[in-house]
């Protein structure tokens, strides 16, 4: 049978999280407000008015453009890309066309091994073909066979940003978006909430005989709304390509649909030709013109990404790959870990142990903002100093988290107040332990027997009536010093 490959690339829409329009003071987002509420004669296109460029808009355009290691030109322009559509009141949408705000630039993908075919990790070089500023159309939906219009979106900025035809398997494009939602969250540029249309996805799809190098008819696939629905949609394009070329037949250009409820692709239109969308520069605005000084200004604060910051935590921590990539999922997180493995100076791996089994479920059970949390760094820290030096248990220390986060105190007071720490004292534990002992003489006696395996359930007894806070070693050690004195 013969072997295929598929050749797929991304184009996506995201929206960025300024407070107001790209060429007007309208707020941007407005995904709970009703039709028509958020527009104004700019972005409606009335006649007799200007644009004027949200300077933000170009400033979170220039941190990508450096995380996706693209050029930013120094000077680029607005063109006008034009078409007729019912939710583009101008006629036109201003875009970047031939000399947009950066050019070229990657991503170097790490595809873990679960969403590998042979289950072995790997890297996928992505290029970016596009990278450029444009405006967003308006909302068109259909309602009881009547389509309705909403502006609200008109002018909302987004960056535009395509990929080349590197992606390979559906698997490889949803982890291009998770990665890509992730670094737009870690540079703090937009919310990337595929639900709400922050971040939007349409997939080229084409297949060909393994080992080939030309590319094939494609299809294109919109409207698909979620990072697993575009997995699936990609999955099964696929199939259906390969299926249609094995009885013999040919791909067809066609642009298709992705119905969500019925998990199913439905031809839109056929896709013959590219549309003549007539672009000419924008002459109601200046060029973008990034000198040095702007872009050092922008760039100043310029994080470590997500992906470098993993490699270097497995490489200064000595952490597993599968921690690192937890740790690092988000910007604030992946600090709050840092600050604590600094404030404790103990094993880092026993942090990320505490962080992601305990703490972690705390943040998500609660919704909880790792830096406004009341359990910081500092107090997390307090608490394995404690667990290591004898002071608590583990149990104590796991439930000093939730009682550190509700009170604000430290965890150190708290121990004091409720007497939570264990009791070390010889005579104290020497009492329970002879109680123990002399409630239960068979165990005694079978323990003198030479079932020595016995003394973990000694132990126990002696935890049990002291309610966990006995230092279990000096507990075991009484209790073995009491049975085999007797017994000589
Ligand atoms: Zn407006």
């Amino acid at each position: 049978m013969t072997d295929y490959e598929a050749v797929i690339g991304l184009e996506t829409h995201i929206q960025l999280n300024t407070v107001t329009k790209v060429f007007c003071s309208c707020k941007a987002d407005s995904w709970f407000d009703p039709p028509h509420t958020n527009i104004c004669p700019v972005c409606c296109g009335l006649p007799g008015v200007l644009p004027v460029l949200n300077k933000a808009v170009v400033e979170k355009g220039v941190l990508l453009a450096r995380a996706m290691n693209a050029e930013i030109r120094p000077l680029s322009f607005f063109d006008r890309k034009n078409y007729f559509y019912p939710d583009l009141p101008k006629g036109y949408q201003i875009s970047q066309f031939d000399q947009s705000l950066a050019r070229g630039g990657y991503l170097d993908l790490p595809i873990p091994a679960a969403a590998s075919p042979d289950k072995q990790a790997y890297t996928r070089h992505v290029t970016i073909w596009k990278l450029h500023i444009e405006e967003d159309a308006g909302k068109t939906k259909v309602s009881n066979q009547r389509r309705l219009i909403d502006f609200n979106r008109c002018g909302v900025p987004l960056v535009e940003m395509v990929t080349g035809p590197d992606l390979r398997t559906a698997d490889e494009a949803a982890q291009y978006l998770i990665r890509l939602r992730q670094l737009l969250r870690w540079l703090g540029i937009s919310e990337a909430d595929m639900e709400k249309a922050h971040l939007r996805c349409d997939a080229n799809v084409s297949i060909r005989v393994r080992g080939e190098t030309k590319l094939n008819p494609k299809t294109e696939i919109k409207n698909v709304n979620s990072i697993d629905a575009v997995r699936e949609a990609i999955a099964r394009e696929i199939e259906r390509q390969i299926r249609e070329v094995e009885a013999g037949r040919h791909i067809e250009a066609w642009t298709l649909e992705w119905d969500e409820d019925s998990g199913t692709l439905k031809k839109m239109r056929s896709k013959e030709t590219e549309a003549d969308y007539r672009y000419f520069r924008e002459p109601d605005l200046l060029p973008i013109r990034l000198d040095e000084g702007w872009q050092r200004q922008i760039l100043a604060d310029f994080p470590e990404l997500p992906l470098e910051r993993r490699a270097r935590f497995v490489e200064q921590y000595n952490l597993p790959e599968y921690d690192a990539d937890i740790l690092t999922s988000e910007r604030k997180l992946s600090d709050y870990y840092e600050n604590t493995v600094k404030s404790y100076g103990g094993d880092p791996k026993k942090v990320s142990n505490w962080l992601m089994n305990d703490v972690l479920r705390m943040i998500n059970d609660q919704g909880l903002n790792p830096q406004e949390m009341q359990l910081t760094p500092d107090a997390l820290a307090e608490i394995l100093k404690l667990v290591d030096a004898g002071t608590i248990n583990i149990n104590t220390g796991k439930a000093l988290l939730q009682k550190v986060q509700e009170s604000g105190k430290k965890p150190g007071a708290i121990v004091a107040e409720e007497g939570l720490g264990l009791v070390s004292d010889d005579s104290t534990i020497r009492e329970v332990c002879q109680a123990v002992l002399a409630e239960s003489p068979n165990e005694v006696a079978a323990y003198r027997a030479g079932k020595v395996t016995l003394i973990g359930w000694f132990v126990g007894g002696v935890m049990k009536k002291m309610r966990g806070k006995a230092d279990a070693s000096l507990a075991r050690q009484i209790l073995e010093d009491l049975l085999n004195e007797k017994n000589g």
